[in-house]
């Protein structure tokens, strides 16, 4: 198995070196990770969760570094934030390097950043269907965007147990729907279950929509400390078997490479 969603205490709010990260993942019996810490933005978009674009260079050499003469895989990739008006810097910036993989984003409905622990208050101020919709609406364009390998996290506005209501349910299957005509793969992400939701991202439900309509998944933990890595990868092995998949992705300079799932 692989975790293809780690970060590094470049982004400001993870901790640990990233040797501590890969030697945890070897503990753990991964093939390998992705590194696919938070990509630098234009100035305006929040500075404070990334590197900046000066650490760029910073960041490839760091991982470069780390890579060895052996059968453990070490891919460097981006999750990169989808918002309005920075599309076009994103896409440039992915062309630029020689990236694994790429995961496309959204953090920010507008100025708010809707999983942020300090802005939870603003769901108080806002119908609940009214920020899935400005939320999905982002999602399909990042998904129509032609610029990312998956979507991160494809529900994340529940993190802190804003649960979507049931009509939001139809707002999933068209982004689910633009996802597969893109060929685009899901981030299933382990740290909804650190969140106070705790649930997976995508909840099972989508994950199962997701197998059925052939929407390959990419496995990661979110991690941003060591001892996050791989976090409770058996138990979301389980939610993948049960929905029908037995196999997932790991990206290896874009392109896909299926690996199949066990339980441990
Ligand atoms: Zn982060
Ligand atoms: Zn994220």
């Amino acid at each position: 198995m692989y975790d293809s969603h780690l970060h590094t205490p470049l982004c400001k709010h993870a901790r640990g070196a990233l040797p501590e990260y890969l030697e945890a993942a070897r503990k753990r019996g991964l093939a390998g990770v992705v590194f696919t810490d938070h990509n630098p933005m234009p100035a305006w978009f929040d500075p404070g969760s990334r590197m900046s674009p000066e650490q760029l260079p910073l960041y490839h050499s760091l991982v470069a570094q780390l890579r060895q003469d052996d059968d453990f895989y070490i891919g460097i990739g981006l999750e990169a934030d989808f918002h309005p008006g920075a599309g076009e810097y994103v896409r440039r910036q992915i062309a630029d390097f020689p990236y694994d993989y790429v995961i496309g984003s959204v953090h920010y409905i507008g100025a708010w950043p809707f999983d942020h622990p300090d802005y939870q208050d603003e769901f108080e101020r806002r119908d609940r269907m009214e920020v899935y919709a400005d939320y999905y609406g982002q999602v399909y364009a990042a998904a129509e965007a032609g610029i990312f390998d998956a979507i991160g996290h494809l529900d994340l506005p529940k993190k802190f147990g804003h649960v979507p209501p049931e009509e939001a349910w139809d707002l999933v299957e068209g982004v689910l729907e633009v996802i597969r005509n893109a060929d685009l793969a899901l981030d299933v992400n382990t740290a909804g279950w650190r969140k106070p939701i705790g649930e997976l991202y995508p909840a099972p439900q989508i994950i199962k929509r997701a197998g059925e309509l052939g929407i390959p998944v990419v496995l990661g933990s979110d991690a941003h400390a060591p001892e996050e890595v791989a976090w409770r990868f058996g138990d979301a092995v389980e939610v993948l078997l049960q929905a029908g998949y037995r196999e997932a992705w790991v990206f290896k300079n874009r392109r896909p490479e299926p690996y199949p799932l066990e339980r441990a």
